[in-house]
């Protein structure tokens, strides 16, 4: 997969990054791939990633505090987890330059927009957004241009946003291969908790469950993983600190569709129980439906077993 050509003339002046691991590093290579940005700058609070960027050259510029990192710059974007949106905001806002917009990457919305409102002065403008790609890995290393690539990227400003700070925004991720939808920062949250945070907290479940069941010995669960265990694996290896932070600050949505889940859960049981075939038929056949459909989008890969290789 590659990415469209670079643009004739950047169409931002300075774009800072802040939190360089997997997303942010992601955005740092489309950006540079495409050359959207006349200067590029990058900070991360760890001395040795941003030792590690400048070796990596993906940004123009490595910043080593906060302030440096956001002074001049046109479009900001705050890529640490959601727990540390509130700091990083609080240490960069005296340092924004007035008209600035000011955006993140973070997986929940509604807790980054007011922590983002109640640090950041009159006169920036913040557009939230949450690009809804990325894989199980982390850092610098793990990110690459075209993590974005038909993937969508949810802007969700708040009432009265500035038209042409949305609009900037929007120009942005849809050259970093996006994309774009609006909705409020509500809508989002109950989205993402169905078709994200909750299926990870089933897989986060149903691993450490099997990693404690005392009668299959963990060389067992690992020899015989292919039976459908592997691919919750794969999701219960996502980053422990961005994971913690997304239901901490996603609590309510995420309760509600685990009280919905559990019903669902418990009058499959209960079929099972009363041997209601017809029942379990039905709904495996609705839910081949969905990934089928998800295929047609093409936001999955129709290969058998995920593409992955046959040995
Ligand atoms: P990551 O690979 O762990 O990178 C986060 C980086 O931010 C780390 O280098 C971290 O340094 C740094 N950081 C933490 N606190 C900081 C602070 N106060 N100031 C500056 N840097 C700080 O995480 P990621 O996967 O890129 O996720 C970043 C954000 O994107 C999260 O908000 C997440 O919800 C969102 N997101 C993630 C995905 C995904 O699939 N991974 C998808 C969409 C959106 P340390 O490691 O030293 O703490």
């Amino acid at each position: 997969m590659v990415l469209d050509p670079p643009l004739p003339r950047p169409m931002v002046g300075r774009l800072a990054v802040i939190g360089i691991g997997l997303i942010g590093s992601s955005i740092l290579r489309a950006a540079d791939a495409r050359q959207l940005a006349e200067v590029s700058v990058a900070y991360d609070a760890a001395p040795e990633v941003r030792a590690r960027v400048a070796e990596l050259g993906i940004a123009d510029e490595v910043a080593s505090s906060p302030a440096e990192a956001v002074r001049d710059a046109d479009i900001i974007i705050l890529c640490v987890p959601v727990g540390a949106m509130a700091a990083v905001a609080e240490a960069i806002a005296p340092h924004v330059k007035p008209g600035a917009i000011v955006s993140d990457v973070g997986s929940v919305k509604g807790a980054v927009l007011s922590a983002l409102s109640t640090h950041l002065p009159a006169g920036v403008h913040i557009v939230p957004a949450h690009p809804v790609a990325g894989t199980e890995y982390s850092g610098p290393d793990a990110g690459f241009a075209t993590l974005f690539k038909n993937r969508w990227c949810i802007l969700t400003p708040p009432e009265g946003a500035e038209e042409g700070a949305v609009a900037a925004l929007t120009a942005l991720w849809t050259a970093l291969g996006a994309n774009v939808e609006i909705m409020t920062a509500e809508h989002h949250d109950l989205v993402l908790a169905i078709t994200s945070h909750v299926p990870h907290l089933i897989a986060y479940n149903i691993v450490g469950t099997a990693a404690d069941l005392e009668k299959v010995t963990s060389s067992e669960v690992i020899k015989y993983s292919a039976g459908g265990f592997r691919d919750f694996t794969r999701i219960a290896a996502s980053d422990p600190t961005m994971w913690r932070d997304v239901f901490l600050n996603n609590r309510e949505a995420v309760i509600e569709v685990l009280g919905r889940f559990t019903e669902d859960l418990i009058a499959l049981q209960r079929a099972i129980r009363w041997e209601q075939g017809e029942t379990l038929f039905n709904l495996f056949t609705r839910t081949r439906a969905i990934r089928r459909s998800i295929i047609e989008v093409g936001q999955e890969t129709a290969a058998p077993d995920f593409g992955r290789e046959r040995g």
